[in-house]
């Protein structure tokens, strides 16, 4: 069974001004959609056909570059559409877990805005900033470079992406130029945090994401 793009689960232009409809088409159409194609065809043929995309992951270690790198740039896009939504924003509601393991683990909402902020603007040349839950519903925040991500047995930040910020050019060059640090300010503004409160819940359930 091949992986499939998944669709936006809103319009191109919805997150405008924060995120550019034209930046939105290209990133969505044109490089998630490559990297699922090509992520299709490392593992045309292979023992990983029909695998989950976690579990491909989580052994990144014995497999080519082909998998690592379109693995990642699969998976990591399927979250970062699904975290965002032009009603997002703000903070989540004290009536979330996402809410309360927040303060428990950060101090206040502030504090993960700062941590995660500075590393979505520090992460050195393409790459990606997480907030991740380990085992223990435990959350943290880390970069990675490129398509690499916190599932993968390669990298030194473990556990499950409930939110990713996607810090490669191609995600805010059109509408930003070099100006990563307001992009990632703008992030804020989109956040939908019921669908990151919802992947905090289901964080250690096992169950496929995508
Ligand atoms: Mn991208």
């Amino acid at each position: 069974m091949a992986f499939t793009l998944p669709d936006l689960p809103y319009s191109h232009d919805a997150l405008a001004p924060h995120i550019d409809a034209r930046t939105m088409e290209i990133h969505h159409g044109k490089h998630h959609a490559g990297y699922t194609s090509k992520l299709n065809a490392a593992i045309a043929g292979t023992e990983l056909e029909g695998k989950k995309i976690e579990e491909i992951l989580a052994n990144v270690s014995k497999h080519g570059a082909g998998v690592r790198n379109n693995g990642g740039g699969f998976y990591n896009h399927s979250l970062f559409w699904s975290v965002m939504s032009p009603d997002g924003g703000g903070e989540p509601s004290e009536r979330m877990n996402i809410h309360k393991a927040i303060v428990r683990d950060f101090g206040s909402f502030e504090a993960f805005k700062d941590a995660f902020a500075t590393a979505a603007k520090t992460q050195f040349g393409s790459g990606w900033a997480w907030l991740c839950v380990d085992k223990d519903d435990k959350l943290s925040v880390c970069g990675t470079p490129n398509q690499d991500n916190p599932l993968m047995d390669v990298v030194e930040c473990n556990g499950t992406p409930i939110l990713g910020l996607d810090v490669w050019e191609h995600a805010y060059y059109l509408n930003y130029q070099n100006r990563r640090p307001d992009y990632v300010e703008a992030f804020f503004n989109v956040i939908n945090w019921q669908a990151v409160s919802t992947r905090y819940n289901d964080a250690n359930d096992g169950a496929s994401s995508f």
